[in-house]
């Protein structure tokens, strides 16, 4: 038996439900089954895999109220987990109409007239998601659907502070028979997420960056590809002619989204000295109509904290902030209401690099906002730190920022509006430095990525041997 880990609510602080991890020895003939059942899975062709998708996504429909229930009960917000659960459900749409197009094989010519080159690919056998608690659902889906679509098996582990939203998604599962040969989630924490890795083929992990370096040295042990999307630190910069109703409201929405607990959160915000006080008063206002969504889901737009750990971190960034210098316009706390951890919108200003409030993932709706006199300057700071995951800028001529976004060591840049990477699939990105490694799980490397290309290079007529002698 293994040990059984108590969950916390994050609404109530009560430990109210209990996930019991898989021995060691029952995963790795869950792996072996997958794996083995996996063949028959690529066997039915790309059709009969999209049918089969089409048919989960009704069960999920059937089931939907009980998903929403677990996902606001394990995340203690209400709006977001609906959001969640309608881009599940929108992606699964989605890749199956793209997947036809973008898995097709390719027959063409080469550089030697008499040889042919037919382009194919063989999906990996067990692909391992092991996923983080921000946005349970969908973060374990994102890798899940394509890796299903290019004809893999796939074992998922979400995090083990999210864990209730897995039984009404496994009961969705279980309904449609050819897939939960080749699908399962499993509950656990990080000792179950090693032997995930040790037991598949490919490993996709998101979630931070010191458990995706363990997870990147083993994978690279064990020789298998490791796809980690990690933490960010994402910036937006603001120019002296950008719309300021327009940004303190995209910015505002990018920030505290999901009580700022999102990789892609606007976390360091860059404006013109020009516009810098009209900015910062624009935006505060804004952030002090937002309430908590407390003692109700539908009390406010701003959840609770997920956990003590991550309330600790948000304290800490804060209070050391002020200790060096920085003003608080609003918010400015976290604070312990009926058992669970809040923390209102805060705006910051007199803020530097020095402190961790510009240089470490905060994970919280703290806007920390410094001025900047140059464009150059502006980039500099964007730049200056450990992350690359994505950024904002505002301008408005449309040329303008794009000029600027070139020079932002990022894989996805938002234009006039901030983290539309969580809304749009289609380009494809890969994280800079700190924030990922491996291919992108937007546009067609979503699904390419799964599979090994193999190139059959066919001789088409006969030729006098040895026919590349002569060719030389
Ligand atoms: P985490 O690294 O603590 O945990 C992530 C997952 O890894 C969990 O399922 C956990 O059980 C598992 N795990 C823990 N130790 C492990 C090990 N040794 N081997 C294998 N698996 C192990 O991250 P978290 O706190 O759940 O998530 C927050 C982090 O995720 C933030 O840094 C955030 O930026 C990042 N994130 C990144 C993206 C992205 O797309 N880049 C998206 C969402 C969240």
């Amino acid at each position: 038996m293994t040990k059984p880990i108590e969950i916390r609510n994050p609404r109530t602080g009560k430990y109210d439900y209990v996930i019991v991890p898989p021995p060691p020895m029952l995963l790795t003939q869950l792996c072996n089954r997958l794996r083995r059942s996996q063949k028959s899975w690529q066997q039915i062709g790309l059709e009969g895999r999209i049918e089969t998708l089409k048919q989960w996504k009704q069960a999920i429909i059937s089931n939907q109220d009980k998903l929403t229930e677990a996902l606001v009960t394990d995340t203690g917000r209400l709006s977001i987990s609906e959001l969640e659960i309608g881009s599940f459900l929108s992606s699964i749409d989605r890749w199956c109409r793209l997947a036809p197009k973008l898995l097709q094989e390719t027959q063409q010519n080469t550089s030697i007239p008499f040889i042919d080159l037919q382009q194919t690919a063989v999906p990996y056998s067990l692909v391992g998601v092991i996923s983080p608690w921000n946005f349970p659902l969908l973060l374990s889906t994102i890798d899940t659907i394509p890796a299903l679509l290019a004809g893999c098996a796939v074992i998922v582990k979400p995090s083990e502070i999210t864990p209730r939203f897995m039984t009404p998604l496994l009961s969705a599962i279980n309904a449609v028979p050819q897939l939960r040969d080749v699908l399962t989630f499993v509950e656990g924490g990080g000792e179950t997420g090693t032997a995930i890795v040790e037991n598949v083929d490919l490993v996709c992990f998101t979630g931070s960056v010191a458990t995706g370096r363990k997870v990147g040295e083993k994978a690279a042990k064990l020789f298998i590809p490791a796809f980690l999307e990690l933490g960010g630190k994402d910036p937006a910069i603001v120019l002296e002619s950008a719309d300021l109703e327009l940004a303190t409201s995209a910015i505002l929405w990018g920030s505290v989204v999901n009580t700022g607990q999102s990789c892609l959160s606007i976390e360091r915000i860059y404006v013109a000295e020009a516009i810098f006080e009209e900015f910062v008063e624009l935006l505060t206002a804004k952030a002090q109509r937002l309430r908590l969504a407390y003692p109700t889901v539908e009390s406010g737009e701003i959840g609770p904290i997920i956990s003590e750990r991550q309330a600790a971190i948000i304290s800490d960034h804060l209070l050391d902030a002020v200790e060096k210098g920085a003003i608080v316009h609003c918010g400015g706390k976290v604070e312990e209401t009926g058992g669970g951890w809040w923390c209102r919108p805060t705006v910051l200003t007199e803020v530097n690099h020095a402190m961790k409030v510009m240089n470490e993932e905060t994970f919280g709706p703290i806007m920390p906002i410094m001025p900047f006199s140059t464009v150059e300057e502006a980039i500099n700071l964007a730049n200056d730190s450990i992350y690359g995951l994505s950024a904002a800028v505002f301008a408005q001529d449309e040329a303008e920022a794009l000029a600027v976004a070139q020079y932002i060591n990022a894989g996805g840049i938002s234009i006039n509006d901030a983290a539309l990477t969580a809304l749009i699939y289609e380009g494809e990105k890969n994280s800079f430095k700190f924030s990922g490694l491996g291919g992108s799980r937007m546009g067609a490397a979503a699904l390419t990525r799964f599979m090994r290309k193999k190139a059959l290079l066919v001789k088409t007529k006969s030729i006098p041997d040895p026919w590349w002698f002569d060719a030389q």
